[in-house]
């Protein structure tokens, strides 16, 4: 029980990747907060789920994106627990279009959600871990963030956005106790990747070394164990069957 006595906010805790890092930690022994952007049924399912893992567990509705509701969220965490010791920026959206058709607004929509979202999340946790003199955040990035994908330059720019943000405040929080590290997936099959045409998925195997798509507990494996290590900082880990290699 790793994580015991210990709280974790996790954005986009509802389904697919959050959803996973949310039973991993609440089979490590900490509290759960998981927050989500409307799927309430996704939601109390998931929560459900900690629960019968012996975990106490909290659903939230919170659009990252909005600084009140990020705001309400952290409280919501700290008048339950006492503490926020994990923050997991996984939220996350695609609204994939080519450079030259993309609408601007799916550009603003992605970039609010993605990079703004994990900045406000980040913010609103500072003070509190600065406080405890001890703090976990891992952000959710993506190889898309380090390789660039045609289709994706909005949500390129928030993945690759989301690494220098987690270097940067990894450096100004090391001083504190607190370590910010990315995880970046590769492919991975959740909600988000099986919207795309199977003649897609199949062009994309010849990619990946391992020649397969990995799940989201591959994914939530490396959060936790980036959560769970006092002495890695600033770092990137690909979850990834070799991709960005
Ligand atoms: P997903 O299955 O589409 O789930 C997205 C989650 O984010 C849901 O819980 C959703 O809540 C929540 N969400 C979306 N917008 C939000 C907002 N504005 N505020 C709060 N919550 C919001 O996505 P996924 O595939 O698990 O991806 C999770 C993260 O990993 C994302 O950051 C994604 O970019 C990253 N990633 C995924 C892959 C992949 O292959 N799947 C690869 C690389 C990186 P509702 O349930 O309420 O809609």
């Amino acid at each position: 029980m790793e994580f015991q006595g210990q709280t974790a906010v996790v954005t986009g805790g509802s389904r697919g990747i959050g959803r996973a890092v949310c039973l991993e930690l609440a089979r490590g022994g900490a509290n759960i907060v998981l927050c989500y952007a409307g799927n309430e049924e996704a939601a109390q399912e998931t929560k459900g789920a900690c629960e019968a893992l012996g975990a106490s567990a909290l659903a939230v509705r919170c659009d990252v994106s909005d600084a009140g509701q990020v705001g309400a969220l952290m409280e919501a965490a700290l008048s339950a627990f006492g503490r926020i010791d994990i923050l997991v920026n996984n939220a996350g959206i695609t609204r994939d279009g080519l450079l030259m058709s993309m609408k601007e607004a799916d550009f603003d929509w992605v970039i609010a959600a993605n990079l703004k979202g994990t900045f406000l999340c980040m913010k609103a946790v500072s003070r509190q871990m600065v406080k405890q003199r001890f703090g976990r955040i891992v952000n959710l990035s993506s190889v898309v963030g380090l390789r660039g994908n045609a289709g994706q330059v909005n949500y390129a720019a928030s993945k690759a956005g989301v690494i220098g943000m987690t270097k940067s405040a990894a450096k100004e929080l090391a001083g504190r106790g607190i370590t910010v590290n990315a995880v970046a997936p590769g492919f991975i099959e959740t909600d988000m990747t099986a919207a795309m045409p199977e003649k897609a998925r199949e062009a994309l195997l010849p990619a990946i070394p391992l020649g397969k798509l990995g799940t989201a507990e591959d994914v939530a494996r490396a959060v936790a164990f980036l959560a769970g290590n006092g002495y890695i900082t600033g770092q990137v880990l690909c979850v990834d069957g070799g991709m960005a290699m």
